[in-house]
């Protein structure tokens, strides 16, 4: 388990049995692509290599899906962590545009992989509401959704006055269609399900321990001694990047998510949309299949060594109070789940897909910033098509080396 990485007793791999267990490794192997990192961007690269007839292995150094995977609350949406006002300031306009649509293209992707295969994991696409309760940011409201129309977003434009919601908004962008929730921890599982029956090679407790790297190919060594032996590897370790690169890739915060027991009917929260408000940092919150809401936050800066669980229960009580402030009519709210874990943001909020400049067998599948599925499904598209040779000029915006000097 990561156990610096998440903290508490995450909803997902909690409220599901344990799925399937794959074998450890036990001999010395050979493949083409060997990604490091059994989560649910492992799971997604996985799938598209394999989906491509490219032969490729997971190590995993723990259980499947208990890292990270275990605690997103998997509000899946093409906005960013910042406004598109605020990024221009970063990234050209037209990134913030392609970016968008990008996030856009990986919700298809991914409701075309379920309706291909059948929806295991709770999918559902929802429409989103980012909004403010604060009168002063009405106008950066009204720029949101001016940016997202003008673009050809399909999004309108809420209202002090509109009742959809029966907490407190002074003014929001209704994205609708924009965003998508299921459980992560059931995704990882049947992506892995498919792509073992297209050649994926699994293999659970297995950790990467050291990477040697020679003129034609790459070998890991693993923890009980064995090797693998590829022509690149692809680290999907999440925030956990220390063993394969000195980079420091984004900045790391912890966040905090909170779940209730099913409730009896959630009232007062229009077609279950997925909520983010406009906060510095931000709440978000979304339902479940079986009736419950998660409600997500407060962030903190990430101190890897050091778990302060009074500053935890701190954050879960403020969670809790907002929720019981948001919903007052929702009368029978009990918290059953508390977690938090490493979450990490870049400058332009997009994550790092592609080859490490010095080397040319190293490569990442980073989803970091608040969408990071949609980040790794776009990586698994991208990144399998970059190994046979195709090039999709998208990859440039996240190029692992964009911010080198
Ligand atoms: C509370 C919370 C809420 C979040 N909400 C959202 C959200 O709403 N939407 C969103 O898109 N994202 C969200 N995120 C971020 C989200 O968790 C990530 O986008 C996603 O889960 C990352 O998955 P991953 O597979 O990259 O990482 P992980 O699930 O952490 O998987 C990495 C795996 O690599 C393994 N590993 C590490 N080192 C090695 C090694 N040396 N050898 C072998 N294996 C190794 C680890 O054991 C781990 O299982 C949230 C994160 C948190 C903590």
């Amino acid at each position: 388990m990561n156990l610096q990485f998440v903290k508490g007793t995450p909803i997902f791999t909690n409220i599901n049995e344990n799925l399937k267990q794959y074998n450890y490794l036990t001999e010395n192997v050979e493949t083409e692509v060997t990604i490091v990192g059994g989560g649910i961007t492992g799971a997604i690269l996985g799938y598209y290599f394999v989906k491509k007839g490219i032969k490729t292995l997971i190590l995993e150094k723990g259980r499947i899906g208990y890292g990270s995977t275990s605690s997103t609350t998997s509000l899946l949406q093409y906005e960013l962590d910042d406004n598109a006002m605020e990024l221009i300031d970063v990234i050209p306009k037209e990134n913030v545009e392609t970016i968008y649509k990008l996030g856009l293209k990986a919700l298809d992707e991914i409701e075309n992989i379920i309706s291909e295969y059948g929806n295991k994991c709770d999918f559902k696409r929802r429409d989103t509401l980012l909004y403010t309760s604060k009168k002063l940011e009405i106008e950066e409201m009204k720029k949101e959704y001016e940016f997202r129309k003008n673009i050809g977003l399909n999004v309108d434009f809420i209202s002090e006055n509109d009742k959809k919601f029966d907490f407190d908004i002074k003014a929001g962008v209704y994205g609708i269609n924009g965003g998508a929730e299921f459980d992560p921890y059931k995704y990882t599982h049947h992506l892995l399900e498919i792509s073992s029956k297209l050649g994926l090679k699994i293999y659970e407790n297995t950790e990467a321990i050291k990477v040697n790297y020679d003129d034609d190919f790459v070998t890991i060594e693993t923890n009980y001694g064995y090797k693998v032996k590829s022509k690149i590897i692809i680290v999907a370790t999440g925030y956990n990047t220390k063993a394969f690169t000195g980079r420091d890739f984004g900045t790391k915060t912890t966040t905090y998510n909170i779940a209730t027991k099913p409730l009896k009917e959630i009232v007062g929260w229009y077609k279950n949309v997925l909520i983010r408000d406009n906060c510095d940092p931000y709440n978000y919150l979304r339902t479940t299949k079986d009736n419950r809401i998660i409600i997500g936050g407060e962030d903190e800066r990430f101190e890897p060594d050091i778990f302060d669980e009074s500053m935890a229960n701190k954050k879960y009580n403020i969670l809790e109070n907002r929720l019981k402030s948001m919903f007052k009519n929702i009368k029978d709210i009990e918290i059953e789940y508390k977690y938090c874990g490493a979450f990490a943001s870049t400058k332009d909020n997009i994550g790092f897909l592609g080859k490490d400049s010095k080397n040319e067998k190293l490569w990442y599948g980073l989803g970091y910033g608040a969408n990071g599925i949609l980040f790794a499904t776009l990586g698994g598209m991208f990144l399998s098509d970059l190994y046979l040779g195709k090039v999709h000029k998208e990859l440039e915006l996240f190029n692992p080396n964009r911010f080198d000097n």
